[in-house]
């Protein structure tokens, strides 16, 4: 059968990033002779996280860093051995595979995590500088502002897939393009509709509950975006902000969820950024560009991410 489409693996992407990551950990070799040390810590027995843990391994090896899975069998003493991590200075990242609690004790942990080595950017400073479009940790612009890797992720592939457009300027590259984002998590979702958002695109933030325009406002006038309510959740709806979308975005973390081929523009971009399959093979009947995953980009942005945390260290003699 001839599909109008093609699908794009996540190892397409990351593989771009391969070179400059390696050339970076061999950069280090005087601090880090054995390369920088990813600490990963396992307290839930998900086996989603447990394959996530794998894979982040065995990149990381074959990228020249070193990893180490800490399991903390008693939830009530992971925030300690985090702290541990924190003050040893031979810890260059660390992160935890969430949710352990499952409720808000959860977003304490990941406060607890130590910013300077917190590798998938969910530190709160790192946050507000997201939503607030500021790039830099300093007023000397030396110390670059880590991105969450997820949401990140899902932005390198769509400038790889050339949906940001190189010929605009810096900020404004996703200007006149429409994205439904299906996903509203405080991880993922709004993140990365505020990303979006802030680099120019009009985005239809869709949850459970209700849909959510993020812009900068007409001609791009504001710095950063904003956000309007535009009703509770209906198909409808959703039928209405898909008719002449250029993305569709879906992070539904169900298997039985499948978003509905015939809400998709043809020729849309199509990305699944859920552990399960979002879309069914009916999408390849409509989507120019289909992006079945995207974890494997999610751990190149850590270990992207990780380099830059070890460079700001370095730069404040941390090191
Ligand atoms: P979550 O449960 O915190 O959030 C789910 C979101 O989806 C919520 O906003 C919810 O309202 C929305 N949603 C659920 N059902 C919906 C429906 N029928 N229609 C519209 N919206 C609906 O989950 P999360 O932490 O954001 O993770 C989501 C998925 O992404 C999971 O499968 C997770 O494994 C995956 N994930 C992937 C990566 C990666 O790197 N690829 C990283 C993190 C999470």
């Amino acid at each position: 059968s001839t599909k109008p489409g093609r699908t794009i693996l996540a190892s397409s992407v990351s593989n771009t990033y391969a070179d400059e990551i390696t050339s970076k950990v061999e950069s280090l070799r005087k601090e880090r002779p054995n390369g920088p040390l990813l600490v990963g810590f396992l307290a839930n027995n998900d086996p989603a996280a447990e394959m996530y843990a794998n894979w982040t391994s065995k990149t990381c090896e074959s990228m020249g860093f070193r990893y180490e899975l800490r399991r903390v069998e008693e939830k009530d003493f992971l925030e300690e051995a985090i702290i541990e991590a924190n003050r040893d200075n031979a810890v260059d990242g660390i992160m935890v595979y969430f949710p352990v609690f499952g409720n808000a004790q959860d977003q304490y942990l990941q406060q607890v995590v130590s910013r300077e080595k917190d590798v998938e950017g969910l530190n709160h400073v790192y946050y507000q500088n997201m939503y607030h479009n500021i790039r830099y940790l300093d007023d000397e612009q030396q110390l670059k502002s880590i991105l969450p890797c997820t949401p990140l992720a899902v932005v390198k592939i769509m400038e790889y897939l050339k949906i940001y457009n190189s010929l605009l300027p810096q900020g404004n590259r996703l200007y006149g393009k429409k994205c439904v984002v299906v996903n509203r998590s405080e991880i993922v979702g709004r993140p990365l509709s505020a990303l979006l958002a802030n680099d120019g695109a009009i985005v239809y933030s869709v949850d459970i509950n209700n849909i959510q325009k993020f812009t900068r406002g007409e001609g791009l006038k504001f710095q950063k975006h904003q956000v309007e309510d535009l009703g509770p959740f209906s198909n409808e709806m959703l039928k209405e902000c898909c008719a002449d979308a250029d993305v569709i975005i879906t992070g539904v973390p169900s298997e039985s969820y499948k978003f509905p081929t015939e809400y998709i523009k043809e020729g849309a971009v199509c990305i699944n950024f859920s552990s399960h399959k979002n879309f069914d093979e009916s999408v390849k009947s409509k989507a120019s560009l289909y992006v079945p995953s995207t974890g494997k980009v999610t751990i190149s942005m850590l270990l992207r991410n990780m380099l830059r945390l070890v460079e700001n260290r370095q730069k404040m003699n941390l090191l």
